[in-house]
This record gives structure tokens, sequence and C-alpha cells, in this order.
């Protein structure tokens, strides 16, 4: 028996440079059989579905071993093709998703799937498809979103906040508690283009009042642990995010005082001081 590792050379096909083993010159030489038979003018029906039978068990064989095979990756409607070299459908499968997954599809709202296909060197097509996930949004002051479930803002039964049925899963929503977006995860989506029901999709929702007067008002109760500086009093500047300082007994035309904003109040909570903010 031979060593099949000294006994593979180079051959280029299709544009990429793939090793030639056993099974790829056995495909090779029936293919080459195939030629000859088709070549000849005598050949009979039977000569040729013979070849023909013979080329298709070798590209078998050589499609079911670990030699390097090429595939064609597609993207349906016209989203791209591109050629890989894997061992397995397996592995080609698996490039094509990361190959698909960086594919541009114009930052989408909520989560799509994208489908395609990998060819085989037989010319037989592999479905396959891959979750897209929005991006996403990044949170205030460089922190990392701080997900919650408040009733109040997210309604839901008490024991299971931010849940609602949807299909035969649910919806789950939660909430940022620094810069209060929504993230909504919907375990009973459905892919529009296969109709497939109770895939994972999620979607970004904009912090609206209910979302940042809960921001607010945590943030109140952590600053409200810190005493302010004799002769200052703090109160939120309208229903904006701003918190305002005022020294005590100014004059209302002429307020001695200091806005600031969540990324501040934070630093305060941080040092557990008001100091950086009012320098008396
Ligand atoms: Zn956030």
């Amino acid at each position: 028996m031979t060593d099949q590792n000294t006994q593979t050379t180079e051959t280029t096909q299709t544009g990429t440079t793939i090793e030639t083993g056993p099974f790829r010159k056995a495909v090779e030489a029936a293919q080459a059989d195939l030629a000859r038979v088709e070549a000849l003018e005598t050949a009979t029906a039977e000569e040729l579905t013979t070849a023909e039978a013979a080329l298709e068990a070798a590209m078998a064989a050589l499609l079911k071993s670990d030699e390097p095979k090429t595939y064609e990756v597609h993207l349906n409607d016209g989203g791209g093709d591109d050629s890989i070299t894997a061992a397995s459908l397996r592995e080609a499968m698996d490039q094509w998703e990361t190959w698909a997954q960086g594919g541009d599809y114009g930052d989408p709202s909520s989560t799509i799937w994208v489908h395609g296909a990998v060819e085989d060197e037989a010319g037989e097509f592999h479905p396959a498809s891959v979750e897209i996930d929005p991006e996403e949004p990044s949170c205030e002051d460089d922190l990392e979103h701080d997900w919650r479930a408040e009733v109040g803002v997210v309604g839901g039964l008490a024991e299971n906040t931010g849940v609602f049925g949807h299909g035969g899963g649910v919806v789950i929503t939660a909430h940022c508690a620094h810069c209060g977006l929504y993230r909504e995860t919907d375990t009973w989506a459905q892919d529009p283009e296969t109709g497939e029901q109770g895939l994972r999709a999620i979607r970004y929702r904009e912090a609206d009042d209910a979302s940042i007067d809960y921001t607010w008002a945590w943030l109140m109760e952590a600053i409200d642990e810190i005493p302010l500086p004799e002769g200052w009093s703090a109160a939120r500047c309208g229903e904006s995010f701003l918190l305002e300082l005022t020294r005590d007994g100014a004059e209302d035309d002429d307020p001695e005082t200091v806005l600031a904003n969540p990324e501040e109040l934070r630093e305060v909570l941080r040092l557990k001081s008001w100091r950086s903010l009012i320098d008396e």
C-alpha cells in the first residue's frame, strides 16, 4: 500500500490550487475514460452509461473522502458567489456561514435570515441559512448595557416581568438601566422567506420616557445617599436628564447652580462625593 501523503501532488482547478490525492486521481481517471468513450464513434450506449456510472462513483467517493475539495458558495437572489476549499461538506457549510455573516445587509433593525447554498463538485446544491442579528447600539459613557426588566417599564406579571406570549413562544423585553435602550427577544419569530416559525429574533428600540424615568429614578436614589455639601440642594431639571444643584439663598435672577448630566452623576457615584462638581 502506498503512503497517500507522499503521493499527493498539486493541481490547479477552477482557479484554486488544491492537493491531488488518490480519490481525486480516480475521478480524473474516470473523467478521462468518459471523454475517451464519448470521442469513440463506435461507443455503445452501454459503454457510455458504464463510464458515466464509474465517474459518478469516483466522484461520490471523493466527496466522502477527507481530501480537499472545491465548493462553490452562493447567496440567494444574486447576493454573491465565491469558491472555497474544504475537506468535507460540514466544513464547507461552516465556511459558508462565516462568509455569509460577513455580507453587507444594510444594518437591519431586527434579526434577518440569509439563505444560500453550498455546491459540491458533483454540482449538488446544499441549502444553507444563517441568522444576522442587528448590531447592538452602544450604551452611554462607554458603559456596558445593564439589562433589567422593571414591571413599571416593561409590564407583564410581577414574577415574570417583560415577558409576553407570542405564538408558541414569548417576547422578552428588557431595558438598560444606564441609557434606557430596549431589547426585545422574540422566541417565536418567523422567517418571512421560508415561513419557518419558532426562530429567535432580536430587535432594539429607542429609549422612551418610561425607561429614561426609571434610569433617572435609580440614579437619584443612589446619589441621594451621598450627602450634599452644606448649603446646597438638588432637583431634577424639569423633565430633562439633568440635575440642577443650587446654593441655598441664591437670588432667583442669579442662581448659583451647577447642572450635572448622567455621566457626571455616575462619577459622583463612583467617588461618593459631590466635590468634583461643586468647587466651593
Ligand atoms: Zn445602555
